[in-house]
């Protein structure tokens, strides 16, 4: 017998998204069928020339390097704040970290004590409730309003009512789509002051904003120096989810203290990696890729989202940023349908998810990890041909079931 693992080692949960492409992979292969894969959340394309080769280059950097990371990628990081956010961070309130993943979590290690309150706005992103948890604080899931929008009302009850301490968001949000509005952001910005708490605005899909819209994020706004902590990384923007980078912007102490946990946790990010970024965060060909993504990720948007609320039952709000989808399928809960000989009830996402990918060879991910068991996610990052391949299948299939 070998001795006991702790309890979060135990309980904590898998990555929903990152297991489920196993899983799919495995169906796949078991079953012969050729499956139209919509569950990742990372581009379809990859950096450009440039930056590949400046990665080839920053290989010579073999050595340890400073925890908070290359210091002219922090000036970059300054510059791209300040015209992309519009305000001005210095290089030594900006720490660069293991992707914006590996950042989050040891932000949460640096703002908690254990049994402290995180508040997350729902629907979430599958980590944040884990990241709190291995913080050992208490995730606290705050409702959206009909639209899956943020509902300050609520906000500022829970906020009292649970002792929340921080605040977490992303904008663009991963799974909803849904992008806050400059008023948004100041009535929440309002209640920040108000109860003097934390908040985390994780903007990584920011330049994935569609109808022409402007981003705007809570740093820009006055009187949030103090409260307000920015996650975003490279990993969309360029296509570079597998270089594991990412960078925390704040107030100095918990810069400071990030980088000294950093620096016993995993000694920073990669140094050719970080050389990398140098080049993609001013180069004018890796810039043009991006809005070439965006372009795509829009025209996907606008065929997938009309073509689901054409199908009776669904309904799909229209994504504003990133590259989701993400319909409510509750009407479907006790259809039931036939697969393999066998009948099935759909009860639950994980259900309707299993219902897609047996009958639709379709693979989304079920809404329950986002916190809305009512929804599925489908990733819009891939080719225009998939994207209306997987509608008509889904079509297909939805007029099979029996409600
Ligand atoms: N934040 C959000 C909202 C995300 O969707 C993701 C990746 N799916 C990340 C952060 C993680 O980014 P990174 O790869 O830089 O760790």
């Amino acid at each position: 017998m070998a001795p006991n693992i702790s309890k979060i080692g135990k309980e904590i949960k898998p990555s929903a998204t990152l297991s489920l492409k196993e899983e799919i992979r495995t169906l796949g292969k078991e079953s012969g069928f050729k499956i139209i894969n919509l569950t990742v959340g990372e581009p379809d394309t990859g950096p450009t020339e440039d930056v590949l080769e400046a990665l080839l280059e920053g290989g010579k950097l073999h050595k340890y390097g400073p925890v908070q990371g290359d210091p002219e990628l922090r000036e970059i990081l300054s510059g791209v704040i300040n015209k992309e956010i519009g305000v001005r961070y210095d290089p030594q309130d900006i720490a660069i970290t293991v992707g914006a993943k590996g950042g989050l979590d040891i932000l949460m290690r640096v703002l908690l004590e254990p049994g402290e309150t995180v508040g997350i706005m729902t629907p979430f992103w599958v980590t944040y409730p884990e990241s709190v948890k291995i913080a050992q604080g208490i995730p606290c899931f705050l409702e959206s309003d009909g639209g899956l929008r943020p509902n300050p009302e609520k906000l500022r009850r829970e906020i009292e009512n649970k002792n929340i301490k921080v605040l977490l968001y992303s904008s663009p949000c991963n799974p909803s789509g849904v992008v806050y509005s400059r008023d948004e952001l100041e009535e929440i910005a309002k209640i920040v002051k108000e109860k003097d708490v934390w908040i985390i605005s994780d903007e990584i899909y920011a330049k994935f904003i569609f109808d022409g819209r402007r981003h705007a994020s809570i740093l820009s706004i006055e009187g949030m120096r103090d409260n307000a902590i920015l996650v975003d990384g490279p990993a969309k923007r360029f296509g570079v989810p597998g270089w594991r980078v990412g960078y925390v912007a704040g107030p100095r102490e918990v810069i400071k203290a990030l980088t000294k946990l950093q620096g016993h946790v995993n000694s920073g990010a990669s140094r050719p990696a970080q050389y990398a970024m140098r080049v993609a965060y001013t180069s004018q060909k890796a810039k043009e890729a991006t809005d070439d993504m965006r372009q795509r990720y829009e025209r996907n948007r606008n065929i997938f989202v009309k073509g689901l609320n054409e199908i009776d039952g669904i309904n799909c709000i229209k994504p504003e940023g990133a590259f989701y989808a993400f319909p409510s399928i509750d009407n479907f809960f006790g259809a039931k349908y036939e697969f393999a000989g066998k009948e099935y009830i759909i009860k639950t996402s994980v259900d309707f998810r299993n219902f897609l990918l047996r009958k639709a060879q379709v693979a989304g991910v079920e809404g329950a990890p986002f916190g809305m068991d009512g929804y599925i996610r489908f990733s819009l990052a891939t080719e225009e041909e998939n994207i209306v391949n997987a509608l008509n299948y889904i079509n297909h299939e939805m007029k099979e079931l029996h409600i």
